[in-house]
């Protein structure tokens, strides 16, 4: 590795450390990426794997193998899990990494509110061995009833989803069509018919983030295909095997998967007194996104306070930094970051979407779904995955079929 040239560290190869670490080899900087895993995950489409929609790396991508071909750049697989500011050294627990430039793109986590049994009982869907843990759940609880029957009733196949939010509306919306056009020719000999997929929101609606006409569209479109959704539902407490809600009642379910919200990544806390979160956990940064008081330190996308936690603020974050490095090292002054949002959207199953877009444009239906589908696989990394994502697609929409339904509970801890 050379080292006569600035250096970048750069800790999360997520959506915004890829797009920094992208933008800083162009610029000649050396870039080393450290990551607790070696890939990158595709989160938005990581409810697909979880339905068996598609496979595992389908979207992740070894992020050696994405800079496979820039020498400036170099990888380390661990956890970062403090900084030394003044030393200009990160700390992976053990060994440490000097810089010249800090970037701590270092995501978000699942959240629990502090909801008791969260943590021991229920599924979240943040990381591809989540999806994988939760794909294998979804299909045993299906071997199990069909084995013994009697588990069906006493929740054996009921599913509940608790968090309205796009997550929580694409996964059930998507569990629904596996079971009833795929799970149902599997099992000819049980009463598929007796599965259920509750949606619970503890707010008035779902889809906070859109308009009330989209809004009442998933609806519509969830209860059309089966889902039953539930408003101003709050979870008290989950069990093994039941969901107590507030105000007393219960739902006895053998799958309870959390999808209700994210908390910064733990790192955050980690950073000492002198660094300021705001009240969510996330990190404070100036209108450059720098930390205060720490010239070359900068922090983006979810663990960052101050903008939607989206893939596209992570992505824009991380070109701002680089620019604004390249700018530093040129001896000029930062400019603040501004978030062009390109809208919002989400899909509620085959050919029904809704995507809300700049000047007002609200799409929905089989349009909103052909630009959902178009715009994932753009996004996603790497040609090899967009050949193999639009390849399971076309052929889960002709067939029906779900190739991916393996249960590999025994090999995902
Ligand atoms: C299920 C799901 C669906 C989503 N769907 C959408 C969507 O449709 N559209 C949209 O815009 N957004 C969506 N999001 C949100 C979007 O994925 C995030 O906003 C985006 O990933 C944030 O990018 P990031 O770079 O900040 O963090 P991430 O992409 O989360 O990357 C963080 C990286 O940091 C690594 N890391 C964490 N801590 C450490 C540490 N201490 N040391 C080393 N490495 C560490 C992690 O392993 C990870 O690779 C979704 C999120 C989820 C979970």
């Amino acid at each position: 590795m050379i080292t006569s040239v600035p250096k970048a560290v750069v800790v999360g190869g997520g959506f915004g450390g890829l797009a920094v670490a992208r933008a800083l080899l162009d610029d000649g900087m050396d870039v080393v990426m450290v990551d607790r895993h070696n890939f990158h995950t595709f989160q938005p489409l990581l409810y697909q794997v979880a339905t068996a929609g598609l496979d595992s790396d389908n979207v992740a991508a070894a992020l050696r193998g994405i800079f496979h071909d820039r020498h400036r750049f170099d990888f380390r697989c661990g956890e970062v899990v403090a900084v030394d500011f003044a030393a200009r050294q990160v700390d992976l627990g053990g060994a440490t990494l000097g810089y010249d430039w800090l970037v701590l793109a270092a995501g978000s986590v699942s959240s629990s509110f502090g909801v008791a049994g969260v943590e021991e009982h229920t599924f979240a869907l943040k990381s591809l061995a989540d999806a994988v843990r939760l794909r294998s759940h979804i299909l045993r609880q299906f071997e199990d009833v069909a084995a013994d029957p009697s588990l069906g009733d006493h929740g054996g196949l009921s599913f509940v989803v608790v968090g309205g939010g796009p997550t929580g509306v694409e996964l059930a919306g998507a569990l629904v069509e596996l079971i009833e056009h795929v799970l149902v020719r599997d099992f000819p000999n049980l009463d598929v018919g007796r599965a259920r997929v509750v949606l619970l929101e503890a707010a008035p609606h779902l889809l906070s983030a859109f308009s009330p006409a989209a809004r009442r569209l998933a609806l519509d479109g969830l209860r059309a295909r089966g889902v039953e959704v539930r408003f101003d539902t709050a979870v008290d407490r989950v069990e093994e095997g039941a969901v107590h809600l507030v105000g007393d009642s219960t739902i006895e379910a053998s799958t309870v998967v959390w999808v209700a919200g994210v908390r910064p990544a733990p790192l955050a806390e980690h950073l000492g007194a002198g660094v300021n979160l705001d009240r969510a956990g996330r990190v404070c940064v100036e209108p450059d996104l720098r930390v205060a008081g720490q010239d070359r330190v900068f922090v983006i996308g979810d663990l960052a306070a101050g903008w939607p936690q989206l893939a596209p603020v992570a992505i824009q974050q991380g070109r701002h930094v680089a620019r604004q490095i390249k700018r530093l090292e040129g001896g000029r002054p930062t400019r603040p970051f501004h978030y062009f949002d390109k809208g919002t959207m989400a899909t509620i199953g085959r050919n029904s979407a809704v995507a809300e877009l700049p000047l007002g444009i609200h799409l929905s239906g089989f349009v909103a779904w052909v630009l959902w589908l178009f715009l994932h696989l753009i996004t996603l990394v790497g040609f090899r995955n967009r050949a193999a994502v639009m390849l399971n697609w076309a052929w889960n929409y002709v067939t029906y079929d779900r190739g991916a339904r393996l249960i590999v509970d025994d090999v995902v801890a």
